[in-house]
């Protein structure tokens, strides 16, 4: 069979993405008989881009000018091109600061150094390339990311998920923390496929996978309201890892 050729690019981030497909130790030696991983700066030696990929699986939102052109370039060059972790779907704690005023912030980290001068606030990656698919997460579950290269094998995209963390909660049997516990979770607003990870050991959801599709954020303000969490914290909550949430 035909290797798939693959692409594994990081903008900006921490890398933790890219490390869970590295983490995936048990399966390693299966996924490189099937895919051909020609462009990973992170796990191989600095390579050429090709001119072709099957798919581009890029880790991370935009902040510098050399990330827009490397975006742009593996957008070209790939028949799918897939959001890795919630930086890339929506920015992400990469993002966190955008509402403090970039040349504030600037100064406070840089100085006069001129290398901040070539940032700017991050963006997630939709907002310049068509994306195909997501798979969001901090990082992503290792099934999911497993999940994801199987489908491309078969040329399939991954199935996005339009339920709440709330829902795999349920499932699991778990007690409310939210409404038994008076604690500020906020799996009702996030994107579920975690398997209601954090809930399962009793912490609260921190919205590390960005928000629900159809988020009712009006009606869960007012849950939380009468819980006494005010809407600000909320939100400030919510933004830690996506800046897209408004009062
Ligand atoms: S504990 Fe959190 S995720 Fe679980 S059902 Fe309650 S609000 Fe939803
Ligand atoms: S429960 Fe919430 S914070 Fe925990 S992994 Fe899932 S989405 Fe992230």
């Amino acid at each position: 069979m035909k290797k798939l050729r693959i692409a594994i690019a990081g903008l900006t981030a921490c890398s933790g993405c890219q490390l869970s497909l590295l983490n995936c130790e048990d399966e390693l030696p299966v996924l490189l008989e099937m895919f051909d991983f020609q462009f990973f700066p992170m796990a191989t030696s600095p390579a050429l881009l090709a001119d072709e990929y099957d798919a581009a699986l890029v880790e991370g939102c935009i902040s510098m000018p050399h990330e827009k052109e490397l975006l742009q370039e593996l957008r070209r060059r790939s028949r799918y091109l897939i959001a890795l972790g919630t930086c890339a779907a929506c920015g992400g704690v990469a993002a966190l600061r955008n509402g403090d005023g970039r040349e504030l912030l600037r100064q406070q980290v840089y100085g006069h150094s001129p290398v901040a001068d070539e940032t700017f606030d991050p963006i997630p990656l939709q907002s310049l390339v068509k994306v195909d698919a997501v798979v969001t997460g901090c990082p992503p579950e290792k099934e999911e990311l497993l999940r994801m290269l199987a489908g491309l094998l078969r040329g399939a995209l991954p199935v996005g998920i339009d339920y709440p963390v709330c829902t795999e909660c349920r499932m699991r049997e778990n007690l409310c923390l939210l409404t038994e516990r008076d604690a500020l979770c906020l799996g009702p607003l996030t994107l579920g496929g975690c398997g209601a990870r954090c809930p399962s050991l009793s912490v609260p959801c921190e919205g590390c996978r960005g928000p629900v599709p159809e988020a009712n954020l009006v009606e869960a303000l007012e849950v939380y309201a009468q819980k006494g969490f005010d809407r600000t914290a909320v939100i400030g909550r919510l933004r830690r890892f996506c800046p897209e949430w408004k009062l």
